[in-house]
């Protein structure tokens, strides 16, 4: 049987940055399940060497496209001119802005299916490759699968899955691809007026390698205040789960798990979170796990590393000194 061919697209235009790292690594993981094969779609300007770092994270080939511009509509016809040429079973997009508009226009042009902002996939002999992500306003976690569909694509969540460096050493081909299109930036639309739109800065997070978890177990605001200046003092960001961020105790943006954001620090400090799967699925690829909770039967500690038994005020206050 024919290798299944696993696409990444590389949205980063100069370099492999960490969240195609992490995306490389879960194809390579399916394309263990599925007989695949892991190929990288680059298009943008770098060098050879920055290419073979895709190699590290399990890439059996890098398909590159020297060009100029990171424009949608050019990147969309390149794209499908690869595409037709050497076909695909699977797309992984990223979630950038950018890539969304970018896999839309192309699950439109192709009429294949497309599972936006996936917190998980999987390989099932039965049903094929299997899309997880979070659907009718966060209630349920959707299993989808495309029916009747060449191929099928996705956009996934940053951190849902592990940037990991594989132990086989593996031969990288780079293949240059040769658009010969003659698609100009300039002649297919006019830009009749600009919104400027606030960008939520979330670096912060998406960078630390310390998040300490807020819970409901916090009960005062005298106990999420020192948890806040450990924070500071530790160089943590600051998150919590969904009943924090409803009290209003932090804004949404810092809400982790299901409806809110996956994280993969190297230390998660829960502090009285009681361990809900709609949690766990954002905390999951955290490295290493330490939960503080009065309760020694709380499903946090299931999944932690490091159990604290105790009551969470007189923890931080020890903690902080
Ligand atoms: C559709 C849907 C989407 C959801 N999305 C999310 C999401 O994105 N993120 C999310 O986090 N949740 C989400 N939830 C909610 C989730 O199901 C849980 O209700 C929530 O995660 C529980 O938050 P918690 O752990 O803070 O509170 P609780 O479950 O109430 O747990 C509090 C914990 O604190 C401990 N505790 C109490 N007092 C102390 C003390 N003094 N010292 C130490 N420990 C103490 C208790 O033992 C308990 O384990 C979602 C739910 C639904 C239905």
């Amino acid at each position: 049987m024919d290798k299944r061919n696993i696409w990444v697209v590389c949205d980063a235009f100069d370099h492999v940055d960490s969240f195609t790292g992490q995306l490389i690594s879960k194809a390579y993981q399916l394309s263990k399940e599925s007989n695949g094969c892991v190929q990288v779609i680059f298009l943008g300007d770098t060098s050879e060497d920055e290419l073979k770092r895709c190699a590290l994270y399990g890439a059996d080939e890098v398909v590159y496209q020297h060009c100029e511009t990171k424009d949608e509509r050019l990147w969309l016809d390149i794209l499908s001119d690869i595409y037709s040429s050497i076909g695909a079973d699977v797309i992984m997009f990223t979630n950038s802005d950018f890539s969304k508009t970018l896999s839309s226009f192309f699950a439109s042009r192709f009429e294949v299916g497309l599972t936006a902002d996936c917190i998980d996939i999987c390989f099932e002999d039965e049903n094929g490759f299997v899309f997880e992500r979070a659907a009718m306003s966060d209630s349920v976690q959707a299993r989808i699968i495309c029916i009747d569909s060449q191929c099928c694509t996705c956009t996934v969540k940053k951190n849902a899955f592990v940037e990991n460096v594989i132990n086989e050493v593996k031969e990288l081909s780079i293949r240059k691809w040769d658009y010969k299109g003659s698609f100009n930036t300039d002649d297919t639309y006019e830009v009749i007026s600009c919104v400027k739109r606030e960008i939520e800065n979330s670096a912060d997070l998406d960078n630390a390698k310390i998040v300490f978890g807020v819970g409901r177990g916090v009960k005062d605001k005298e106990t999420f205040d020192l948890i806040c200046q450990a924070g500071k003092k530790y160089n943590a960001v600051v998150v919590g789960t969904k009943c924090v961020v409803d009290d209003g105790l932090l804004p949404k943006k810092y809400q982790v798990g299901q409806s809110g954001r996956s994280i993969a620090p190297d230390i998660y400090i829960a502090f009285g979170i009681s361990g809900a799967n709609q949690h766990l699925v954002g905390i999951r690829n955290s490295r290493q796990i330490i939960a503080v909770n009065n309760n020694e039967n709380a499903p946090i500690f299931n999944i932690a590393d490091v159990k604290i038994v105790a009551d969470v005020k007189e923890f931080i206050k020890e903690f902080s000194e």
